[in-house]
């Protein structure tokens, strides 16, 4: 299954935790599997899927702050479509993660949400989620 996720600036963390849990939930409807591992796959090349700490706003504010200082947007790349930056981030945050699902539920630390990293927008994005039962 697929959710769409809409970016609104050029760097991004948007919290998609609540929306994984609900995809999850539907597919349960469906297939009735409530027990293995969640899949969330960033179906694109500058943006990146990562889980991180979803309770102060200043994480993702100090994420973003210090990631776009350490891969600056221009910095004589080669590329020729000008996005090489979000290239770089999206392989060092990685496209997926993969979350327990315990008895139809996704298995997070109390501080644990699921983000959304967009390195190249606003966009309309989709994420891809696959279920695979224990
Ligand atoms: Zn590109």
């Amino acid at each position: 299954m697929q959710i769409s996720v809409k970016t609104n600036a050029r760097t991004q963390m948007v919290d998609i935790t609540s929306q994984v849990q609900n995809a999850v939930k539907e597919s349960i409807v469906e297939d009735g599997i409530k027990n293995g591992l969640v899949h969330v796959f960033s179906m694109h090349t500058t943006a990146a899927i990562t889980i991180n700490e979803n309770a102060d706003p200043a994480v993702e504010t100090d994420i973003l702050n210090t990631i776009n200082k350490t891969i600056p947007w221009d910095d004589n790349f080669k590329h020729m479509e000008g996005n090489s930056a979000a290239h770089i981030k999206v392989s060092l945050f990685g496209p997926s993660e993969t979350i327990p699902l315990e008895n139809g539920f996704l298995v997070l630390g109390t501080w644990q949400g699921i983000y959304f990293c967009e390195f190249d927008g606003p966009r309309n994005r989709r994420v891809n989620i696959q279920i695979i039962g224990a």
